[in-house]
């Protein structure tokens, strides 16, 4: 260790970034400290993916159960407890948080209780208290905004929504992103009224046309009311505690016993003293870093979602980790290719999609792009009333036909692009998914049989 310092390496930020940037470095011998002011894990575990995947499994067997009677099921849905989920899906986090602690004491890494700022850029200040290091690498993650218009503060976001402790009758969701989409479709199948307001005329904007489309037709069909172009400009409370929305066009839309903002996230960085190291950060407020995550300061360093790149949990882990790599195992080209990052959108159903939309592709390549498109009903789906839609796209370049993008909306979805990221990674050609023998019966199977 460098005896100048208390630590090698500082992480700002216990959540997927900062944790597994100091894992990885401890495993290489560094001292280690993680600086967190909430709960061990960060977004992701607390309030982001692993609720989120909860009350999505619960959804769907809403879904499940309807689908029960179709297959000869002779059953009686009396209703859904939320309560009852929500302390479970708690439990489960705290042992989540529990494993945390336990996995950095076990690591040698210490936790550090508290708020960290800088001081300069070898010494942080967490809560009063100074510790200084070689390294520190900033990864405070982001915070949900919340517009400034009156009335606002009626309104929650995706944390509000992780805190509600029953299940609202009638919601509004003012918001076109993944997280908006999610939420509106788990509260939704669990039994909610909903309505999405979209400033824009698109949900997913930036999803593959196939996706965003098939779900638009798909989330109205199950009965979720969507608005596009409507800005709210107001929100007030009635006097039977119901919320009103006003838009810019002088309409009102009432009757709301919940509304979630979901507009987007800003990062964590008020009161970070950033200004004491001269950090760079981009317009919006991101840290600015390069691909191997440096910052302009030549000791400190950002990942995940301050960074404003891909916010994914995997993203920050693969980020963190390359870094460690880099810094203390003599890979000294390691750095994460934003690239080909698969993921996945837990809607109902869900869609999962990685690589150039057909939009981009066309951009890039032109007239070299070909697509291969399919729809179809599941077979699982033949036997339910409620038919949901498959959708798949393969957007290929060249004369190879080069994969370039993969984009799948329907049942199972999300377990299935996986394997083919990889693929695609490795350069995979039209011809070497149709030369893949197929998985029969299965959804999945278009994929290496598409004309
Ligand atoms: C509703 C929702 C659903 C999501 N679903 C998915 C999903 O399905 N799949 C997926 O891949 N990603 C998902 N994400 C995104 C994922 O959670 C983030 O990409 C990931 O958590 C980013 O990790 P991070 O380390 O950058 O930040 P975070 O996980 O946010 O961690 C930052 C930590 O730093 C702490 N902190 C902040 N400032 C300070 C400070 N000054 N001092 C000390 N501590 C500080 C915070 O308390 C926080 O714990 C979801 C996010 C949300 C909100």
């Amino acid at each position: 260790m460098a005896k100048k310092y208390n630590y090698d390496l500082i992480a700002i930020g216990g959540g997927s970034g900062g944790l597994s940037v100091a894992e990885r470095a401890a495993v290489y011998g560094k001292k280690c400290a993680v600086i967190e002011n909430g709960k061990i894990g960060g977004t992701c575990v607390n309030v982001g993916c692993v609720p989120k995947k909860i009350m999505w499994a619960g959804a769907n067997l809403a879904h499940s159960l309807d689908d029960a009677r179709d297959y000869g099921f002779d059953i009686e849905n009396k209703g859904f407890d939320w309560a009852h989920l929500v302390s479970k899906r708690e439990d489960y986090i705290s042992g989540i948080n529990n494993w945390y602690h336990n996995y950095l004491s076990d690591s040698n890494i210490d936790e550090l209780q508290g708020f960290a700022s800088f001081v300069d850029k070898h010494t942080v200040d967490v809560d009063g208290k100074h510790v200084t290091a070689e390294h520190i690498v900033i990864a405070p993650g982001t915070t949900p905004s919340i517009p400034d218009i009156p009335g606002a503060e009626f309104g929650i976001s995706s944390d509000g929504f992780f805190a509600l402790t029953e299940r609202p009758k009638k919601v509004a969701i003012i918001g076109s992103g993944y997280i908006a989409v999610e939420l509106a479709g788990v509260l939704n199948s669990l039994g909610s009224s909903v309505c999405m307001y979209l400033r824009k005329e698109h949900l997913l904007r930036s999803f593959d046309a196939v996706l965003r489309e098939t779900l638009l037709e798909e989330m109205l069909d199950q009965g979720i009311n969507i608005l596009p172009s409507t800005q709210i400009s107001e929100v007030i409370k009635e006097s039977d505690g119901t919320l009103s929305l006003c838009d810019n066009s002088g309409n009102k839309y009432t009757g709301y016993s919940e509304l979630i903002w979901a507009i987007g996230r800003h990062p964590n960085t008020d009161g970070m003293k950033l200004e004491a190291i001269d950090l760079q950060l981009d317009d919006r407020g991101f840290i600015t870093t390069d691909i191997y995550q440096n910052t302009n300061i030549d000791n400190v360093f950002a990942l995940g979602d301050v960074t404003g790149r891909a916010p994914l949990t995997p993203v920050a882990i693969a980020a963190g980790r390359r870094l460690a790599d880099r810094l203390y195992n003599n890979q000294h080209d390691r750095h994460l290719d934003y690239k080909m990052i698969a993921t996945v959108v837990f809607s109902h159903p869900p869609i999962g999609t990685v690589g150039l939309t057909e939009g981009e592709a066309r951009k890039e390549h032109g007239a070299s792009v070909k697509i291969y498109q399919t729809r179809f009903t599941s077979m699982y789906n033949s036997m339910t009333r409620h038919e949901v839609p498959t959708a798949m796209k393969l957007v290929c370049i060249g004369a190879q036909e080069k994969v370039v993008g993969c984009h799948v909306i329907g049942p199972g979805a999300d377990e299935m692009l996986q394997g083919f990221a990889v693929a695609m990674r490795m350069g995979a050609t039209k011809k070497d998914f149709d030369d893949t023998v197929a998985i029969h019966p299965t959804s999945a199977e278009e994929l290496v049989t598409m004309k």
